[in-house]
């Protein structure tokens, strides 16, 4: 019967515990009570939150655009600029990719979103869409047309995106730049240590 004959093989292990319905009933009663009480204290403080289920994330996550850049790092720096991937959901700083990739399917990031850990059940004519879905990719080689053309669209958007955020930044630098450089240089100065002004204010 037992596995190893060291001896115990007669020892009674089918102990169970025995249900004492009285009991839990008793202690039920008590619980629901107590629920009923706490709810009457806590109406005051709103209805309870009710968070909506996992979804997809609907952009992609960019782990490497910083990759192999170099940055100054203080501690009094605001925590955006901080070694590390900064997640300005929750306003925090996880040190690596996949702490960060972690962070972002965690428990209290969804929370910060609005959604629990619940995944929606799927209907059963959902579940046949996708059925017709991915059959339908297998025929074309993966994509669907339709995929194919949402994949274009969505990436010359990002692409789109990227171009004006770095344009912005050159503006905002091209700025700083300015106004950095031009009360610095007396024309009056600059003409005596021989360089006529950089073509800017003498003319
Ligand atoms: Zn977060």
């Amino acid at each position: 019967m037992s596995q190893s004959d060291d001896g115990v093989a007669g020892v009674d292990n089918t102990f169970r515990k025995k249900f004492d319905r009285e009991e839990y009933l008793e202690r039920a009663r008590e619980r629901e009570e107590k629920e009923a009480e706490g709810k009457l204290k806590s109406k005051s403080k709103g209805p309870p939150v009710q968070r909506k289920p996992l979804k997809h994330r609907d952009f992609q996550v960019d782990l490497e655009s910083r990759l192999g850049k170099t940055q100054v790092v203080t501690p009094v720096a605001p925590l955006s600029q901080q070694a590390g991937y900064y997640c300005s959901v929750c306003e925090c700083v996880v040190k690596d990719s996949a702490n960060y990739l972690d962070h972002i399917n965690g428990k209290k990031h969804q929370r910060a979103l609005g959604m629990s850990m619940r995944v929606e059940r799927a209907s059963l004519e959902q579940v046949k869409q996708r059925f017709e879905l991915l059959k339908k990719r297998k025929d074309t080689g993966g994509l669907t047309v339709q995929d194919f053309d949402e994949r274009i669209l969505k990436q010359q958007q990002e692409e789109e995106e990227r171009k004006r955020q770095r344009r912005e930044k050159k503006k905002e630098k091209k700025k700083e730049k300015e106004v950095a450089e031009e009360p610095e240089i007396d024309p009056d100065v600059a003409a005596m240590m021989g360089f006529g002004g950089f073509g800017s204010s003498k003319k």
